[in-house]
């Protein structure tokens, strides 16, 4: 009785959105109570990460109405989790934390089935991740973000072999089609939906990635600037913060008296002494807040967790994955930004896909020959007019066809220029081939990877829909 009345209760707010139309719903939005059963039986979600932001977000979701979750996390947990991580207790210390997540969830919430993978993502095979209806990121390394990205995103089409770790699964990669229709865009059934929350100290990011449709991680990688330094003149001449300070001595004064000895942030004598010179440095401009912890923060780059940050930032991911999954409203377009540190600043901005993305987009199209040898496709990079690429090393699934440098591997793929590429591809009638090179724009030379797709002429299995568009 009191469990059907908690599921009554619990399902309330969540009723006002899946029971009843309104001016904000998706373009497929059918209301009633069988949309919220479907959504307890057929939508299934991965969450990657199972830490401060997975917690909240498989607590979130289990409350949203989703049945069937899973969460892969390949870290124990640690004492110092246990501020933020609020599904861990003391007694769960070096306990997978994908596991005690799971089970503290279902304790909680009826009717909830988490399944736990403790292991890296790495080591799934593609097939599992394909099995998901939305796939919601809960991470703090834009590695393992652009792995899963590259999976998402090849489920669209044919591999994108750019890491050499993901050659164990080209298997899996090459029974996948190349599945674009005729206008390049992608098939929707094709597309799986990803939503990522990030957070940094007060400040945090959720994004809607649909491959194929918005920008995919891989399209706007510049959001992530690389580390912020502050310039040298400020911290010699003009500190005016207790971090310029910090730097100074950890980054000028260090190498001023120890000539040639380079600084070590695990040594705590080392660390002292960037201490206290830094409190002389504040002290001379007169500048408030060097701490010993600060320093450490600073000089090792330790940005705090915070727990309320991730709170808000894993509850917004799971309202666009409702979204998502039941179109009971517009998703986010696509890219919503929050902070934190002053009062509390929050934007959307709408980012655009990258045409020419290596791993959302279609790759440039090329027709074929099945006789034309590996050294005549390489010259015809250097006249096509949408790449002019000379000097191009030649990759296909991870495996090189022709390397221009080192000259060790030069030597061993240069037998190759001489055999038809159509055989260096084991004969399949189209697939994707990635070139580096040189490209030449007015004069300035830059190198360049491409992502192409080959299509050979008059060879079973080529469809009019292969040879159609192009990028
Ligand atoms: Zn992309």
């Amino acid at each position: 009785m009191a469990d059907s009345m908690a599921q009554v209760s619990r399902s309330r707010d969540l009723d006002k959105l899946l029971l009843r139309h309104g001016h904000l719903v998706g373009p497929n939005f059918e209301p009633g109570p069988d949309l919220r059963d479907d959504l307890r039986e057929y939508a299934s979600v991965l969450v990657v990460g199972a830490g401060g932001l997975g917690c909240e977000l498989l607590k979130d979701l289990a409350l949203s109405g989703f049945r069937n979750l899973e969460v892969i996390d390949m870290d124990r947990i640690e004492v110092s989790n246990l501020n933020r991580q609020f599904l861990f207790r003391l007694g769960d210390v070096g306990k997978p934390k994908a596991e005690v997540a799971a089970k503290r969830v279902m304790e909680r919430v009826a009717g909830v089935n988490i399944v736990p993978h403790f292991c890296r993502i790495e080591d799934k095979e593609l097939d599992f991740y394909n099995d998901f209806s939305i796939i919601v990121l809960g991470l703090d390394s834009i590695e393992a973000r652009s792995y899963i990205n590259t999976v998402a995103c090849g489920f669209l089409g044919p591999l994108i072999p750019h890491r050499v770790r993901l050659k164990r699964h080209m298997t899996t990669w090459q029974a996948l089609r190349p599945k674009y229709n005729s206008d390049d865009n992608p098939r929707e059934e094709t597309i799986k939906p990803m939503v990522d929350g990030g957070t940094e100290g007060f400040k945090g990011h959720v994004r809607v990635i649909v491959p194929g449709v918005t920008p995919c991680f891989e399209c706007t990688i510049w959001l992530f600037p690389p580390q912020v330094k502050f310039p040298l003149c400020t911290l010699a001449e003009t500190p005016r913060t207790a971090a310029h300070c910090i730097e100074y001595a950890h980054l000028i004064k260090w190498d001023e008296v120890h000539s040639g000895k380079t600084f070590d942030p695990d040594n705590p004598e080392h660390m002292q002494w960037v201490y206290s010179e830094a409190v002389k440095r504040a002290e001379l401009f007169g500048i408030p807040g060097v701490t010993y912890s600060l320093t450490q923060g600073v000089v090792k780059n330790i940005i705090p967790a915070i727990a309320s940050t991730n709170a808000i930032i894993s509850a917004a991911c799971a309202l666009e994955t409702l979204k998502i999954a039941s179109a009971c409203s517009k998703t986010l377009s696509n890219y919503l930004t929050y902070n934190g540190v002053e009062g509390l600043h929050t934007k959307v901005t709408e980012f655009v896909k990258d045409k020419d993305c290596l791993v959302c987009g279609p790759g440039v199209l090329m027709e074929m020959a099945t006789l034309v040898t590996l050294r005549e496709f390489i010259s015809l990079l250097e006249d096509h007019p949408k790449l002019l690429l000379s000097r191009a090393s030649v990759t296909h699934r991870g495996k090189n066809l022709y390397m221009q440098a080192p000259p060790v591997l030069e030597e061993m793929t240069r037998s190759n220029l001489d055999l038809p590429l159509f055989d260096l591809m084991d004969k399949v009638p189209k697939d994707v081939v990635h070139v580096t090179g040189t490209t030449s724009k007015s004069d300035k030379k830059a190198s360049s990877l491409r992502k192409l797709r080959i299509v050979f002429k008059g060879v079973d299995g080529v469809t009019d829909m292969d040879t159609a568009g192009g990028a």
